[in-house]
């Protein structure tokens, strides 16, 4: 099943572990606003890659808003804080040496 299918397949049909990955992709569909320039944007936009391209896997994705291109980081804190799905945006530190 591709991700886009998965995100609107009936929850109670799938396996416990695609309900699991529908609640992870439901999360990265939200829209969360750059810090930088205010423009909300979603993880799959942030991260220039089409959803049913997307795999879940550890480590840091390389985001960028696609308005004002600061780099960005997708957050989940450990205490929701608010922002939809349960995260939001922090901007990668700009480095003055670069
Ligand atoms: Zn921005």
């Amino acid at each position: 099943m591709k991700n886009s299918e998965l995100l609107t397949a009936k929850r109670q049909d799938l396996p416990p572990i695609d309900k699991q990955r529908q609640y992870v992709l439901r999360s990265l569909v939200q829209k969360n606003a750059c810090p930088n320039c205010g423009h909300a944007l979603n993880f799959f936009e942030g991260a220039r890659v089409d959803i049913n391209d997307w795999e879940d896997k550890p480590g840091p994705t390389s985001c960028e808003c696609t308005i004002c291109k600061r780099e960005l980081i997708y957050v989940v804190p450990f205490l929701s804080t608010g922002g939809n799905g349960g995260w939001h945006w922090h901007l990668v530190p700009i480095d003055p040496e670069r």
